[in-house]
């Protein structure tokens, strides 16, 4: 199972054309190609921050002209975007090596609990990166929540409520063992909760994508959850300038720094989570590791792995 962050497809600063978004895609692609050609069965997920950011402010500014479109709208937008662009790359990138492979990317649903706490305290970045001077307005004006991302600049948050279940599972599973390469649950899934009469509904928020990657990554028995990234490993006191990377740590280690605040909501923090989640429930280990490095991350030569024991 592979998560791909953000920045596979678009880096921050970067314009978001299409053409720059697809030459991104196309560069993530040949990397996880070589991972088939090594024999790996893959599914691939991926995050949608930038996109449904984007997608949901264009929707804001027109709202003069057309009907905007609420935040699952939206969410489901940046996932057959970027699902279109991954699965055309990765036929591409195949065929290139001589790999004919099915290849899909499935819209999916994601469950959620409408009492979830979060629902109250907005921590998911999406969008662009302002300065705090732009920050100001856009809080005055726009009535945005918004954080500090990790340094990097500030950045409206939303609600990112936890996952309970992958609606489209089943389909996800048969598709994967029938030997086609599965893109799905994109953004995390669009987040839908059961009303009580049992029918689906979507709700305005945006579920971290790692999380839900642990999810599927464990319901389909993968061996490995690679997380690929923009650091090159999981640092203790990350940003501060005695910040030191970890190589490998265990679960009891992955847990007391976690309590111990060294991992940042709405980033590190729910892939740490992931990782713990995924290898108590029988995974293998998970790497957390820069996009460049996904063969030598699954050799163990790069990265953060996490493992039950060390
Ligand atoms: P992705 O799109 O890959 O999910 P995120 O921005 O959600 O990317 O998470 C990666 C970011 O997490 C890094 O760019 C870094 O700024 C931030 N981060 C927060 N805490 C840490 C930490 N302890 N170690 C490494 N990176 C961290
Ligand atoms: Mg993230």
């Amino acid at each position: 199972m592979v998560a791909l962050g953000g920045n596979a497809i678009l880096k921050s600063g970067e314009k978001g054309t299409a053409e720059k978004q697809f030459e991104n895609v196309g560069r993530t692609c040949r990397r996880l190609v070589k991972l088939v050609v090594d024999g790996y069965g893959l599914i691939i997920t991926h995050g949608n921050g930038p996109q449904v950011g984007d997608i949901l402010l264009k929707n804001e500014l027109s709202r003069n002209v057309l009907f905007p479109m609420p935040l699952d709208v939206c969410g489901a937008q940046s996932q057959g975007m970027i699902g279109y662009m991954l699965q055309q790359s990765m036929r591409n990138e195949l065929k290139k090596v001589g790999k004919e492979m099915p290849v899909v990317s499935l819209v999916t649903q994601t469950l959620v609990d409408e009492s979830d706490e979060a629902f109250r305290n907005p921590t998911k970045p999406i969008g662009s990166f302002y300065d705090s001077s732009e920050m100001e307005v856009l809080r005055k004006e726009r009535g945005w929540q918004m954080v500090d991302d990790s340094g990097r600049g500030y950045r409206r948050v939303v609600s990112s409520p936890e996952p309970r279940d992958i609606v489209e599972r089943k389909a996800i599973k048969r598709l994967f063992e029938s030997g086609v390469l599965v893109i799905a649950a994109g953004g995390g899934g669009v987040p839908t909760v059961v009303g009580e009469d049992g029918s689906l509904r979507g709700v305005e928020a945006v579920i971290d994508k790692d999380l839900v990657a642990q999810m599927l990554a464990s319901y389909v028995k993968a061996d490995f959850l690679l997380m690929l990234t923009d650091v090159k490993k999981v640092f203790l006191n990350y940003g501060k300038p005695d910040q030191v990377a970890i190589d490998r740590m265990n679960i009891a280690e992955a847990r007391r720094y976690l309590r111990e605040g060294h991992f940042a909501p709405g980033s590190m923090r729910p892939k740490v989570k992931a990782a713990i989640r995924f290898v108590e429930a029988g995974g293998e280990k998970t790497v957390i590791c820069s996009l460049e490095k996904a063969v030598e991350a699954l050799e163990g030569s790069a990265g953060t792995t996490i493992q039950k024991e060390n």
